[in-house]
């Protein structure tokens, strides 16, 4: 099948090397000439695990080629829309221009017949308008939201929990959905369920799925602040609620929260968009999601400032990691870098490390210090924090090792990944987040 994939960030780039990793025929479309040369040149523009294998391997085929002229998209049986959609500046509504320009520019290389699939998490009712903008092309609208994580983003891509996709309640919609079931044949072959939906509730499900999955992350941190209280240890009563099978252990890990460039911006435009609806009382609770969330970030900072006791003026802090989640250089809302950034606000000599997001880091903020290699962070340090949960940190990091580098055997886990008691046995004192 010929297909194109408009925007090639984080997820079109990953969406065009899979689909082409499939036998489809792809072109990759975007604005940005950088990110487009980088493609066509086998070369990922970020860090995704399995990328960089599947672009080669495509581009060599044949099957996979990228451009920065819309033009090139003609001729696809199926458009899918990735660019993004960001939060609009000094507002929490997602802001659609990029969404709304790239349909505009798609308009005049569409044949009756071609299907456009909306991937992008958009506010419910835009998939609606977009099929308006359609009429007289011949084309019909489809919204295929997509789910799939950083980190794993490949096979997510590849072997996706489930596909949802909206359609109109008409001909021409259930031909749509029908191209899509060809597209997707791979996975639904291997069992991947294939649900059909409106429009709206395709819309829907994304967001409701966000708004789901920052509550279970909050809802665990919000226990953290009454173990902290209580003197309680939450990382123990995640373990205890997880057995229940209705509550289910996964997205119960409690830490400085939730951040990239997806849950922050979507449960906050999916609250703007219910408060269009007049529905705003519903999702209320997510205003409270999203503080809880952000309040794990001031805690973590209080814990430094107390470990060292209230003097963190000069004091060397070696902050472990700075993408917003493991197996990622997405530093995008990064909860690590927040902590970084406001430690160095208080004076701190602080200096980041990461696997993967180094570059990004420097780039965003040039006032924080870095070291490539983490045994350089530690060395000299009085404080150590962990605050992205990369393996080389988690696994790898001994404390006897870290001890040998330090100043002052100080650790403040924010992520809940490290095991208290071997750290406290090697002589460190071990602060985590909602642990006694
Ligand atoms: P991104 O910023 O990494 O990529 C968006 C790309 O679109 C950029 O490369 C940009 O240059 C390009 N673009 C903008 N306008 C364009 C136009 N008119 N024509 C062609 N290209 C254009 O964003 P992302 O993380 O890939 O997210 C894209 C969408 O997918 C968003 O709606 C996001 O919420 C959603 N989403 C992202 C993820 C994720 O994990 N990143 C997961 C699920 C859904």
């Amino acid at each position: 099948m010929r297909m194109s994939v408009i925007g090639c960030g984080y997820l079109g780039a990953v969406h065009a090397a899979a689909m082409a990793s499939i036998g489809h025929d792809v072109v990759g479309i975007d604005v940005d000439e950088g990110k487009v040369a980088a493609l066509a040149a086998g070369t990922a523009p970020f860090f995704e695990p399995r990328l960089t294998e599947l672009l080669t391997d495509g581009l060599a085929s044949g099957r996979l080629r990228f451009s920065s002229r819309m033009a090139d998209a003609a001729g696809a049986d199926v458009h899918f829309l990735a660019v993004g959609t960001p939060q609009t500046a000094g507002g929490h509504a997602a802001d659609l221009r990029y969404v709304d320009a790239a349909v505009e520019d798609l308009l005049p290389h569409l044949r009756p017949g071609d299907v456009v699939a909306g991937k992008s998490t958009v506010p419910v009712g835009t998939a609606a308008r977009l099929a308006e903008r359609l009429v007289g092309t011949g084309a019909a609208l489809v919204w295929n939201p997509e789910f799939l994580r950083e980190g794993w983003a490949v096979h997510d891509t590849l072997t996706p929990d489930r596909l949802v996709v909206g359609a109109a309640p008409d001909a021409d919609g259930d031909r749509a959905v029908d191209v899509l079931r060809e597209a997707y044949a791979a996975a639904i072959e291997t069992g991947t369920p294939f649900l059909v939906t409106d429009l709206a509730t395709a819309e829907l499900v994304k967001g409701a799925a966000n708004a789901f999955l920052a509550t279970k992350i909050s809802f665990i941190n919000a226990m953290a602040e009454i173990a902290e209280a209580a003197g309680a240890d939450v990382t123990l009563l995640a373990d205890a609620l997880g057995h229940d099978g209705r509550i289910g252990r996964r997205y119960l890990g409690s830490g400085i929260g939730f951040g990239g460039g997806c849950l922050p911006k979507d449960i906050r435009a999916f609250a703007a968009r219910a408060e269009e609806l007049g529905r705003g009382e519903a999702v209320g609770f997510l205003r409270e999601v999203d503080a809880i969330n952000l309040r794990r970030r001031d805690r973590a900072v209080q814990l430094v400032v107390d470990a060292l006791g209230g003097l963190v003026f000069g004091r060397r802090i070696a902050v472990l990691g700075a993408a917003f989640k493991p197996f990622s250089d997405d530093i995008r809302d990064s909860p690590a870098l927040d902590v970084a950034v406001r430690l160095r606000g208080l004076g701190a000599d602080v200096v980041v490390t990461d696997p993967a997001a180094i570059d990004n880091a420097r780039t965003a903020h040039p006032q924080l210090g870095y070291a490539q290699e983490r045994d350089d962070a530690l060395r000299e340090a009085d404080a150590v924090v962990i605050v992205t949960e990369w393996d080389e940190y988690r696994r790898d990091l001994s404390p006897a090792h870290a001890g040998g580098l330090v100043r002052g055997r100080i650790i403040i886990d924010g992520r809940n990944c490290l095991d208290a008691a071997a750290w406290r046995a090697a002589g460190w004192q071990y602060h985590g987040m909602g642990r006694r």
